[in-house]
């Protein structure tokens, strides 16, 4: 049993002002696995007083002050690598093999990356007679989902730091664990008193209490867009920065020289990882219309052959996190039924012999971009095929969408996928694979407004002061 009772402010543990504590589930056990506390909106005043006072000095450190912080976290997180996977598994339902593998793989690869970045950045750059300098934007409230926990902490965290931010971390009720070690690994590495904050909580309640805050400078939120949207609208009033990192249901687009059986495989296998929880997952799979048949072949038994089961075992797919978005992938499953979308692999209930825990079957529809499956984001395995007459139809179709996250190409001719790269409505494009931690993400429409990762992450927390006349004429 875990309790992680207290919160982390002004450099201690300390007890919420309220005591109030809620029930932490195991996804895959449906057991109560800990105890958080539920804050107050008088916790995060002290939070915020703390994060106010160290902005004072933190705000004023050197270069090397910073990177020095943040080689301390990397070597404290690498330390603690293999317990944070742990509590990731047990929060969320994400394979061991995962957990301790890709999730903490992308909270160290934001760390290291926006260490190399800050070593070489530069915060003042004369322009004639002026001088531009980039200042940190003060006391951020970082609010984080669930489904990518030290990822999406971790992209937020380290350049926040790194740019002489500080910040209070609101972390998801969902996935409590993991930003409890972030916390102890942050305050074991020697985080001066007040930079880093957290209170766990209620989003209605400690998201509220820090969008709306009168001494909170920016909020950076990753999410849902109707959560995204009422945040800006809290934040309104005192007009803080909001960057948001939104959902998505991103187009992958195989083309016609490309094997459908290796990619398609791939993006089908590729959708159920994580349980189909993330924000850029390839949702939907554009093939040439005339190939439809190689492609059902290969996606039906890509997807029967993912194994599914306890986390902790050796399978490729947990549970997803919970009961509510358990409820929410079985209705757009039937969903997709009702609107005539041809079910090719999986399908409504949990997989034949599990009886606990919140594991849906990983699902493959064929339709078309009109469906309900193929509009709205699922957050779960649920992969939605669609056939293109060619690349003009299959760029029509990939930027037909409210979202604008991300995109995929597969094809051997890199000249026509750089190609559709380009007609892509969207904040990145992979194409034939490919991963950069100095990569920007984030979306385009619907799918947000900032950027997060590498150099591009820091110009979330910098605010940009001109000092006219820093050199004589
Ligand atoms: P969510 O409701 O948007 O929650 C994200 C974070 O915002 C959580 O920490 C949440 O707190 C907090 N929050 C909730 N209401 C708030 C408010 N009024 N003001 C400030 N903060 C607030 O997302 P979710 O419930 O975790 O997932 C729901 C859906 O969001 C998913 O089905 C998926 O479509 C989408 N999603 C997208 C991403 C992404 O990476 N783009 C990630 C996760 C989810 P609590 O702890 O109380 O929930
Ligand atoms: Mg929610």
């Amino acid at each position: 049993m875990r309790d992680y009772l207290k919160f982390y402010i002004d450099g201690a543990w300390v007890d919420p002002i309220t005591p109030k504590t809620a029930e932490v589930i195991n996804p895959a056990t449906e057991a109560v696995s800990g105890h958080i506390s539920l804050g107050s909106p008088a916790d995060v005043d002290k939070a915020v007083a703390a994060a106010r006072r160290a902005f004072a000095t933190w705000s004023v450190t050197s270069i090397k002050e910073r990177a020095d912080l943040l080689e301390a976290i990397l070597a404290e997180y690498l330390r603690r690598e293999r317990e944070l996977g742990e509590a990731v598994t047990e929060e969320m339902g994400a394979p061991l093999s995962l957990g301790c593998g890709f999730h903490t793989m992308l909270g160290k690869g934001h760390i290291s990356t926006a260490l190399e970045v800050l070593k070489n950045y530069k915060f003042e750059e004369q322009h004639g007679a002026t001088m531009i300098r980039k200042e940190p934007i003060g006391v951020c409230g970082l609010i984080t989902p669930w489904n990518w926990p030290m990822n999406q902490t971790c992209v937020k965290i380290a350049p926040a730091l790194a740019t002489g931010c500080t910040m209070i971390l609101k972390p998801p009720q969902l996935a409590p664990y993991s930003a409890q070690i972030l916390a102890e690994i942050l305050h074991d590495a020697g985080t001066p008193a007040g930079v880093f904050n957290m209170v766990q909580g209620q989003g209605s309640v400690i998201g509220t209490a820090l969008s709306t805050h009168q001494d909170v400078d920016m909020i950076s939120f990753t999410g849902s867009e109707p959560v995204g949207v009422q945040i800006t609208k809290d934040a309104a009033d005192t007009v803080k920065r909001v960057g948001l990192e939104l959902g998505g249901k991103s187009a992958w687009v195989v083309l016609d020289d490309a094997s459908m059986t290796t990619n398609v495989a791939g993006a089908t296998g590729g959708m159920m990882g994580n349980s189909g929880q993330t924000c850029s997952a390839g949702s939907r799979l554009l093939v040439p219309a005339a190939r439809m048949d190689e492609a059902i072949a290969a996606a039906t038994e890509a997807a029967n052959g993912v194994t599914v089961g306890d986390p902790t075992g050796n399978f490729a797919m947990g549970p997803v996190v919970s009961k509510a978005q358990y409820n929410i992938i079985q209705d757009y499953i039937q969903k997709g039924i009702d609107e005539g979308a041809t079910l090719i692999a999986g399908g409504l209930g949990s997989p034949e012999g599990i009886d606990k825990g919140w594991f849906v079957r990983p699902t493959v529809f064929v339709g078309n971009n009109q469906m309900v499956i193929a509009r709205e984001e699922i957050f779960g395995p649920v992969l939605v095929m669609i056939g293109y007459a060619d690349l003009d139809d299959a760029v029509a179709i990939a930027n037909d969408s409210n979202f604008g996250l991300g995109g995929y190409v597969s094809g051997e001719d890199l000249e026509a996928s750089r190609d559709i790269s380009r007609r892509l409505r969207t904040g990145a494009v992979w194409v034939n694979g490919g991963f950069d931690f100095g990569a920007p993400f984030g979306g385009y429409k619907r799918s947000g407004n900032g950027r997060e990762w590498g150099e591009h992450g820091f110009t979330e927390y910098l605010e940009i002061k001109a000092v006219v006349g820093w050199s004589a004429g």
